[in-house]
């Protein structure tokens, strides 16, 4: 059956789509505004915005230094433990700390030395680029004659699953991915990998940045022995929320923190001149955390746990099947190429659209046509799909003005521009 491309057909998927009343939980000040970039950055939910007054009014206010006794000290493993329940981990598995840059260097410096003599660490050219520089520059700092072994994607859209398969070997110390790839949203399987990094006996880091939140993750049950994630995208904890680390809990002390700080101390207020790791995942804390920006991640992990991840999932990818169909129906005519998997099971929640008049398409979208997607070069428009507040009537309405930013040729007059952030 074709699906249909009329709006209501939207707004019938809309009232039977039992997640629809999360969309009530986050501000929305624009009901015009069809907002495609959750990936990016989470809309804000309205508890947040209550959340912040107490904390920055009542607890920094009034409370003072005593915030540190009444809950502070404590929001890196509490806020851990709830998104562990998000990722399929034990709470005392997930601590929040620093940026999700800052704990990949922290977890790659940590697993090449538990590793002695292997010099290979696996990626693919799909990775965020952050992620790479990172392993450059662990490598650099460490000076051991480390190597990245970059595996390539034949089409630049699917993970180069048998190129990783064929690159592990005695020599690998570390297989380090993004679980879902930034720009295309291809999925990779966490089991299956991380099995094959096992048999040779090298391990693993998970970038979790683009799954958390709307993909199902079973770190415990993949024995996947390190991950880190983003909070201010699909957990919409807000611009630089603080980031979160995993271990698996039979290696967290075999593992050393490269960044030894006061806040992983073992007895902290001892302010012994010595250095003694923290027991358990709070050695991998360094200095103060950012009490506020990370406080204020908790209420947006609970609207997700409320949703439950396997009912996000199936909403999502409801939704991406359906903005494809769309796509094929309405925008492949145009000249859209689809830059992301067909097969719903090997992608996440975003979707990008080629074209070659692409980065116009998208400042035509933001500046006059009420969208805001990405871009990502070279032609990659981004449609990132945030189940718990995206409508399948947003998902319409989008496609109609892709459509229309190109019948009306409305990229032409954004040729030369330049945007800094894009
Ligand atoms: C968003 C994202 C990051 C973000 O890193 P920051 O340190 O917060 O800037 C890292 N890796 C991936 C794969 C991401 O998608």
């Amino acid at each position: 059956m074709t699906t249909p491309t009329d709006a209501t057909y939207a707004d019938q998927l809309d009232a039977t789509d039992d997640l629809a009343g999360f969309r009530q939980a986050f501000v929305n000040d624009d009901p015009h505004l069809i907002y495609l970039d959750g990936n990016s950055l989470g809309r804000l939910p309205r508890a947040t915005t209550d959340l912040a007054a107490d904390l920055v009014r009542r607890q920094w206010g009034s409370r003072l230094i005593r915030g540190w006794n009444e809950g502070w000290f404590d929001l890196p493993e509490r806020i851990g433990a709830k998104i562990a329940r998000l990722i399929g981990a034990d709470p005392d598995e997930v601590i929040v700390a620093d940026s999700t840059s800052v704990n990949l260097f922290k977890l790659i410096i940590a697993a090449l030395r538990a590793r002695p003599g292997r010099e290979r660490i696996i990626s693919d050219d799909l990775n965020f680029p952050s992620d790479l520089y990172i392993i450059q520059g662990a490598i650099d700092m460490l000076g051991a004659g480390h190597e990245i072994a970059l595996a390539y994607s034949s089409d630049g859209i699917h993970g180069p699953v048998e190129t990783i398969l064929g690159l592990l070997d005695q020599t690998t110390a570390l297989l380090t991915l993004s679980h879902v790839t930034f720009k295309s949203g291809f999925l990779y399987d966490i089991n299956a990998l991380t099995a094959a990094a096992h048999a040779v006996g090298a391990l693993t880091i998970w970038d979790l940045s683009h799954s958390v939140g709307v993909v199902p993750i079973h770190l415990k049950e993949s024995g996947a022995d390190m991950a880190v994630g983003c909070c201010y995208k699909y957990l919409n904890g807000g611009p630089g929320a603080p980031a979160f680390l995993y271990i698996r809990r039979d290696l967290q002390e075999q593992l050393v923190n490269p960044i030894a700080g006061w806040m992983g101390q073992r007895n902290l207020f001892d302010f012994d001149l010595a250095y003694q790791p923290a027991p358990g995942l709070r050695q991998f804390l360094t200095g103060t955390p950012p009490v506020v920006s990370l406080a204020l991640i908790e209420p947006g992990v609970d609207l997700l746990l409320a949703a439950g991840i396997e009912r996000l999932r199936a909403k999502s990818v409801a939704q991406t099947e359906y903005l494809i169909e769309l796509w094929q129906q309405r925008l492949a005519p145009l000249g859209y190429t689809l830059n992301s998997p067909r097969d719903p099971a090997r992608r996440g929640s975003h979707i990008s659209l080629g074209h070659p008049e692409g980065l116009g398409i998208d400042l035509a979208l933001i500046n006059e046509l009420g969208v805001l997607p990405d871009f990502r070069t070279p032609d990659n428009i981004r449609l990132g799909i945030a189940p718990l507040y995206t409508s399948f009537r947003d998902i319409h309405t989008a496609v109609e003005r892709l459509a229309q930013a190109v019948t009306e040729q409305r990229y032409l007059k954004y040729r030369d521009h330049r945007p800094t952030v894009t």
